[in-house]
């Protein structure tokens, strides 16, 4: 289907009413086809398992959207397999070449926009213009890193030379077999990413999506097939990540991998690479409890619009979601109404219809957390706003505004991953800073003030990799490649290199100093 819009970061801040009408046909069009088995994608091949796993939408219950292969242990040591014996063509291959079939899989991604966005909303229950956005960052970040291979001439640069017999030089090379395992909250930007910066730095792939986001990762899948990625460079295996993930992570044919999801996650690979017999590279994306700090020289109508989008945009299921607020004594009271006015008005529901802002989160295990953290924080704290689940066919909850909850509450630093901010007053700046800076992560944070020493002192401070100042259209989250890089401190990103950044695709390659004299 020919398209008609392109969309990119601005278009999706004021979206074209066309944008609607072809979001719309395709969610009538994928809905026809749910049902289907999808296969895993092994040496160019599909390879069905013996079991398989259904995926059902978060969105209704009785949605079976699709079956999906239950990978064995083999499964995964075949396509790590496949991945290596693929591996020497791929590397040999002209950057310029590489480059050429990732942008083809870009224009792919971003040609099938609407239908893959379509199948993420009822897939991860994400409203509209959260599953478009998602689906063409994916193509963005894949072009950002071929435009720094080309910036940077595949990463070949000559040396100083002692005389003019020597011939010195630094090439970067692509490490092997590269693994890519991603989460369900950000399905294909966080899968065809780091794929992206894997393959067109010459390593192949092996990637494993989230057990709940299976179709988005299978499109994916197709999109780099159909732009000529040569049969073993890029290889698909679902199951769960227990016994196909911790099957790869436990073969000494990986030679590097990218994690996106939870710090236990996360961490454990870090362990298990650090004793393996060789090193390794992991880059590792972990979770974040984002902090937001309102100075009493804020503008209390900004930070109350920014707080309500970062703590609620996609259920607050975003690693950059805001979670935790921390306001001037002198402004609490009025950024807190302002808040709750904001958050009431928002719609919870059907989140490919366009009224509603908030759709489901992802599963019966989130659906049921949510009911717990809310029962303690109601016991502890105080429920300003929500805190009910709705009773949908769906796993449906309300937006959770909470104050008065003690300070030294778990619940101030663990990352709940749910629509549920809370927030605490402080009387001077310096200690605001402290209880946001004093928790184990340090993705994303946030400064509402409108005096400009206030704003350096937070620049100053914080330790966090991704900072907002006074950004009403999201106090933490809402990145987008080549506008901000994305990666995390402490916690929350193992590298201290951030993705959709110029220092990003020289992780997936080693250097080596080549000397030749005549
Ligand atoms: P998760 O539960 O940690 O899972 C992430 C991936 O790891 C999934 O594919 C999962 O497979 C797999 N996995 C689980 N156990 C494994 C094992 N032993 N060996 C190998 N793989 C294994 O995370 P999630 O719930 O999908 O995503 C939410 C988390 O991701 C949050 O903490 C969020 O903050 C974080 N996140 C971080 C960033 C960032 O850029 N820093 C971005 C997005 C999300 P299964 O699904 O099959 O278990
Ligand atoms: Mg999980």
């Amino acid at each position: 289907m020919a398209q008609k819009i392109k969309v990119t970061y601005s278009t999706l801040a004021s979206p074209d009413p066309l944008l609607d009408q072809l979001y719309e046909e395709a969610v009538a069009r994928v809905k026809q086809n749910f049902g289907q088995t999808f296969p895993l994608y092994i040496n160019g091949e599909e390879r069905f398992a013996e079991n398989t796993f259904t995926k059902v939408s978060p969105v209704d219950r009785d949605v079976e959207m699709g079956f999906f292969q239950k990978g064995t242990e083999e499964d995964a040591l075949d396509a790590l397999s496949a991945a290596r014996a693929a591996f020497p063509a791929w590397r040999d291959t002209p950057w310029e070449d590489r480059v050429a079939i990732l942008r083809k899989a870009a224009d792919l991604i971003s040609e099938r926009l609407f239908d893959m966005g379509a199948v993420m909303s009822m897939e991860v229950g994400k409203n509209r213009l959260e599953a478009l956005g998602d689906v063409e960052e994916t193509a963005d970040l894949i072009r950002f890193c071929c435009d720094q291979m080309e910036k940077n001439e595949g990463y070949s640069i000559t040396m100083k030379s002692e005389s003019p017999r020597h011939h010195n030089r630094s090439v970067l090379k692509p490490y092997g077999v590269w693994v890519v395992i991603a989460p369900f909250n950000f399905p294909c930007a966080l899968a065809g990413g780091p794929s992206g910066g894997a393959l067109v730095s010459g390593n192949t792939v092996v990637f494993k999506p989230a057990t709940d986001t299976p179709y988005t990762g299978w499109l994916l899948t197709t999109c780099f097939r159909d732009a000529g990625v040569p049969k073993g460079v890029f290889n698909f295996v679902t199951g769960s990540g227990r016994t196909v993930g911790q099957a790869i992570l436990d073969s000494p044919e990986v030679d590097g991998i990218t994690f996106t999801g939870s710090y236990d996650v996360g961490m454990h690979i870090i362990r298990s690479f650090a004793s393996s017999q060789l090193p390794r590279p992991v880059i590792a994306e972990m979770g974040g409890k984002n902090p937001t700090i309102i100075s009493k020289k804020a503008d209390l109508d900004e930070a109350a619009l920014g707080v309500m989008r970062s703590a609620f945009g996609l259920q607050g299921q975003k690693c950059s979601a805001c979670s935790r607020v921390y306001v001037h004594n002198d402004v609490k009271d009025a950024f807190e109404e302002k808040l709750v006015e904001l958050t009431k008005k928002i719609n919870v529901g059907d989140p490919t219809l366009k009224d509603n802002w908030m759709g489901p989160v992802i599963n019966n295990a989130s659906f049921e957390d949510y009911q717990r953290f809310v029962a303690d924080l109601d016991s502890d704290g105080n429920i300003l706003f929500g805190g009910n689940a709705l009773d949908l066919n769906g796993f449906f909850v309300m937006p959770t505004v909470v104050n008065d909850l003690p300070e030294d509450h778990a619940l101030w630093k663990q990352e709940m991953f749910l629509p549920i901010v809370t927030i605490a007053g402080f009387e001077d700046l310096e200690t605001a800073m402290a209880k946001a800076n004093d928790v184990e992560y340090g993705l994303t944070a946030g400064f509402f003030s409108e005096d400009e020493d206030e704003i350096e002192w937070f620049l100053n401070n914080i330790e966090a990799g991704v900072l907002y100042v006074n950004r009403d259209t999201g106090a933490t989250t809402g990145a987008w490649p080549g506008y901000q890089a994305f990666g995390g401190w402490k916690g929350s990103g193992s590298t201290g290199k951030a993705a959709g950044s110029v220092y990003y695709v020289q992780q997936y390659m080693h250097e080596q100093s080549q000397t030749v004299v005549d």
